[in-house]
């Protein structure tokens, strides 16, 4: 037991859990807080005397804040007897199930959606590229990066989108900033959802744009916003996820659409986790809904998720791919995707269209599980049951207990703390996978609510 549960006996865990937490608040609000400069504009002197002055904690990285508020933390949990649940190596494929120490374990932490990481056709894939063109393209791809392979993904991806064009980046995060920080400026506004990923904020920082955001899946507010402040802007940008990260939960799409169209303003959905997983064909958001691909002017995706590769890509009108892959940063100035990855993005890519019954099977278990979560009271938001149901928890200690809690009886899924989400929404994060079996949901469900009844 530890020093602190010693010198507080008789209260109840949760008062425990609320000073402790209350105490890590204090010295987190103070560790992120730089010291005050030792001297005003007008003592700020020069050369070596004044170096001398320099509190440290502005030239050494071990006082950087952000460390210090990490270390802050692991004290914190460790007071707690919370292990870290972070960086854990799985020791094979991670599918619906996962190997972890030697131990196998069900998991829900890994966004295979579709089971295809680890197929041996998509593999191969991979491998048949590695043998043709090795394991880097070694240039961007304006100079001599350019292979076959990333034509073939982008001209497929261009087609099940129904639009013209599309250009694959390196990283899933990178498109997002990349794409927003180089087609925006500082006369131009972004409206985002409040529950925007962060790769969308980074980019709108980078862009120098105003930023706005409006409640969760609320059209109505953002109509109200767009009434207000359009005319004060040139280029307006609405983004908006597929289905959400954290809740699974979706838009309204084509309200969206409607009020881009009455504003004159462009709209961007990331399907980062709807594309493979909403629609017939795991087509995305814009199936489910029936849309045209020019609907949306900026479809983004990664390659990460339903799709087994690592990557992300921009759908839409040639204008639009044309000009990001002759000047966005992040596609210009860095290499071409790594051929291996874009092979296994384009075989995952025909495995779906081939076999939808993936597709079904994902939409069939993440209902199921909703469904039994549901029954046995545990919240789960506004989840929708598309490959994402969080266990809102309410606290972030109470999450990263409960993630333990589950660990040890062999369920791997990974606690969703505060500042990812706010304190109050702290949660575990399940991802479904087409390959779970209803016995494994069932008795995840059940083994869920015991625990969470036990905290
Ligand atoms: N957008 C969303 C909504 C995401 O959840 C993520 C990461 N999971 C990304 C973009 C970044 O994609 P990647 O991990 O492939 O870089």
């Amino acid at each position: 037991m530890t020093e602190r549960r010693k010198v507080l006996p008789g209260i109840s865990s949760q008062l425990k859990d609320h000073l402790i937490r209350q105490v890590m608040e204090r010295r987190l609000r103070r560790a992120g807080q730089s010291p005050e400069a030792p001297w005003t504009d007008a003592e700020r002197g020069e050369g070596d005397e004044a170096a001398s002055r320099i509190p440290e904690a502005w030239w050494r990285l071990s006082l950087h804040p952000g460390f210090q508020q990490l270390r802050i933390m692991r004290e914190g949990a460790a007071s707690l007897g919370l292990d870290n649940p972070y960086f854990r190596p799985h020791e094979g494929v991670a599918g619906s199930t996962t190997r972890i120490e030697g131990r196998q374990f069900i998991n829900y932490s890994s966004y295979n959606y579709l089971g295809l990481c680890g197929d041996a056709r998509v593999s191969a894939a991979a491998k048949d590229a590695i043998d043709r063109y090795g394991t880097s393209v070694s240039a961007s791809r304006p100079v001599s990066g350019e292979r076959p392979v990333h034509r073939a993904l982008e001209t497929r991806l261009a087609q099940v989108y129904g639009v013209e064009d599309c250009v694959a980046f390196v990283s899933g995060h990178a498109t997002n900033v990349s794409t927003i920080g180089y087609l925006f400026g500082p006369k131009d506004l972004v409206v985002h959802d409040a529950l925007i990923h962060n790769s969308i904020m980074q980019g709108i920082e980078l862009s120098g744009a105003q930023r706005r955001s409006f409640p969760h899946n609320d059209a109505a507010a953002l109509d109200e916003m767009l009434a207000r402040e359009r005319r004060h802007f040139e280029r307006v940008l609405i983004v908006l996820e597929g289905v959400y990260s954290m809740d699974g939960d979706f838009a309204d799409l084509p309200r969206f659409v409607e009020l881009k169209r009455k504003h004159r303003a462009l709209l961007m959905v990331d399907e980062a986790h709807s594309f493979g997983v909403m629609g017939g064909r795991g087509l995305g958001i814009r199936e489910h809904f029936g849309l045209a691909g020019a609907d949306v002017d900026i479809w983004m995706g990664t390659l990460s998720k339903a799709l087994a590769g690592c990557g992300g890509f921009v759908a839409g009108e040639a204008a639009l791919v044309d000009n990001l892959k002759f000047a966005a940063p992040g596609f210009l100035y860095s290499v071409g995707m790594s051929p291996p990855l874009a092979a296994a993005a384009l075989a995952a890519l025909e495995c779906m269209l081939a076999e939808p019954e993936r597709v079904r099977l994902l939409q069939e278990r993440g209902r199921e599980f909703l469904r039994r979560a549901r029954e046995a009271r545990i919240n789960t938001g506004t989840s929708s049951g598309y490959a994402i149901v969080p266990a809102i928890t309410g606290s972030s200690i109470r999450a990263a207990r409960l993630a333990q809690a589950l660990f040890q009886r062999g369920i791997n899924v990974q606690p969703i703390l505060y500042p990812a989400v706010q304190e109050n929404s702290a949660r575990l994060r399940f991802f479904l996978s087409s390959q779970h079996s209803e016995e494994q949901i069932r008795s995840t469900v059940a083994v869920l609510a015991e625990e969470l009844e036990a905290l």
